[in-house]
């Protein structure tokens, strides 16, 4: 094969309406990046809105009492909290910040839970003082939840986090929660009564599992249910049953360009294919002794399962009696709770930089250096695997075609913001646009740091009113 002649695969994200209505007002975004810097977050709540009517709709076709809560800690903007008010959403926080915000927006307690991995006394103080339901993750959180009961001389309701399910014949490991095999027994010692914890409300049972396995999610919600029933028999009533986030959500529209992709960035690790990647990295596989090793190392970019299918395969899910979650859920009364984050900022973000140098390094590549820097958009993935949009200020009649790399402004030979070389059809100029879509969830966020004393992005939101008039509306997330 030769090397040279073949082309970078791509990558084509699926997009929405009111994404190319932003891109195809070109003098409007030049005139926010003129007042607000670069980068620049834009966000529209419309798909947020249909990403929980996906959910709603199959707990609906179950006939199951449900509750659905936006994790939070996904994306900063105080406009996804609000957003959450004018549906049947609530919010999973996971901090003392998340939680005020909440409480100060006037989202009622029972649509709140407090998950954090770290609590506080302040945090439990907040949440008791609220009435807001915490989650329970090791005995240390029980006596500190039972002591700020007792001082503030309420009752908590908590639920407990589970984890250690059985699955394939082994245990899922898990830093987080407690064993499923003790909770019963932590129960009966001591809740209720007179007990130690006499304070403390048991009202669920809590797990959010690493990875994105659905058969995994339904073996644990059966695992959840079986100690339901066998507590339910000592008198302890579990009100609902809370089945965490990880549920996939779809970048790409393109099955065969995913498959393609992997296929040439394993030719290429393996020297059969000219690079695709910025200095060949590998994304996870590596070539050693002539063999090619690892695996695909990024988020499922491309899937076949995203939320609503998801879902409905945790749901469907049978045990070994035939039965499935959601006629179990339904016989016993419970409620099913869910925390999706990144799956319901599908399509709600995009991230807008400008382009300040092009440049050829020694090799020949093309390096355009873009006023952003790599923690403004990470994948905590091997790379983010989307192919960006570029706002030419002089679009060219005749195409000349011209591949680059993205490099960002912190001080560091890995601030490359997409590893993999991107095809255009000509090269960027000084102060054209990049446009990074659908960041909305951890991408835009997660990660982002100050170092170099860089200012954080400026997220805005964007509303259409194109129904009526042709007027685009943008506003400060505050
Ligand atoms: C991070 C997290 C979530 C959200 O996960 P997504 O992958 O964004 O859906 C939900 N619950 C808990 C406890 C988490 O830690």
């Amino acid at each position: 094969m030769n090397k040279k002649e073949n082309n970078l695969p791509p990558l084509s994200p699926v997009t929405s309406p009111w994404m190319h209505q932003v891109m195809q007002s070109p003098s409007t975004v030049y005139q926010l990046m003129e007042e607000y810097g670069s980068p620049l977050n834009i966000h529209n709540t419309e798909p947020f809105y249909q990403n929980h009517n996906e959910y709603k709709a199959i707990f609906e076709s179950f006939d199951l009492k449900h509750l659905v809560l936006f994790a939070r800690k996904a994306n900063k903007c105080q406009g996804f909290v609000q957003a959450t008010k004018s549906s049947a959403m609530g919010v999973d926080t996971a901090s003392y910040q998340e939680l005020k915000q909440c409480i100060d927006l006037g989202i009622e307690s029972e649509k709140l839970v407090v998950t954090a991995a770290i609590k506080n006394r302040k945090l439990v103080e907040l949440a008791l003082e609220n009435d807001v339901l915490i989650i329970l993750d090791n005995k240390d959180e029980c006596e500190l939840v039972q002591s700020v009961a007792e001082q503030l001389n309420v009752e908590a309701k908590v639920g407990i986090r589970v984890s250690g399910f059985t699955y394939g014949g082994k245990k899922l490991y898990s830093r987080f929660g407690f064993d499923i095999d003790i909770v019963e027994n932590l129960l009966i010692e001591y809740f209720g009564t007179d007990k130690k914890f006499d304070r403390l409300k048991y009202v669920g049972l809590h797990f959010h599992l690493n990875g994105y396995s659905i058969e995994q999610r339904g073996v644990a919600l059966h695992q959840c249910l079986d100690l339901t029933e066998s507590i339910l028999s000592k008198a302890y009533k579990t009100e609902f049953i809370d089945i965490g986030g990880g549920f996939l959500m779809n970048y790409l529209k393109d099955e065969k360009e995913w498959g393609h992709f992997e296929e040439t960035l394993k030719l290429a690790v393996q020297d059969k294919h000219r690079e695709i990647t910025f200095q060949n990295h590998g994304l996870g596989f590596e070539t050693t002794e002539n063999k090619l090793q690892g695996r695909l190392n990024t988020y499922p970019y491309f899937n076949k399962t995203p939320r609503a299918i998801f879902l409905h395969g945790i749901l469907t899910c049978q045990n070994e009696h035939g039965l499935n979650n959601a006629e179990r859920l339904k016989a016993l009364g419970i409620e099913i709770r869910m925390e999706p984050g990144r799956s319901l900022l599908d399509q709600t973000g995009i991230t807008i930089a400008k382009v300040v140098f092009r440049k050829q390094d020694a090799q020949g590549n093309w390096l355009v250096g873009m006023e952003m820097n790599m923690t403004q958009m990470y994948s905590s993935s091997a790379d983010f695997l989307l192919d960006p949009f570029v706002i030419h200020q002089n679009p060219k009649k005749a195409s000349e075609p011209t591949e680059v790399f993205f490099t960002g402004a912190y001080c560091l030979e890995r601030d490359v913001l997409l590893k993999r070389k991107i095809a255009l059809s000509q090269l960027p100029e000084i102060g054209d646009l990049v446009v990074f879509v659908n960041t909305a969830g951890y991408m835009m966020h997660f990660f982002e740091t100050e170092a170099h004393l860089f200012d954080l992005a400026t997220n805005l939101f964007y509303e259409s009113n194109q129904e009526f008039t042709q007027s685009m509306d943008f506003h400060l997330d505050t």
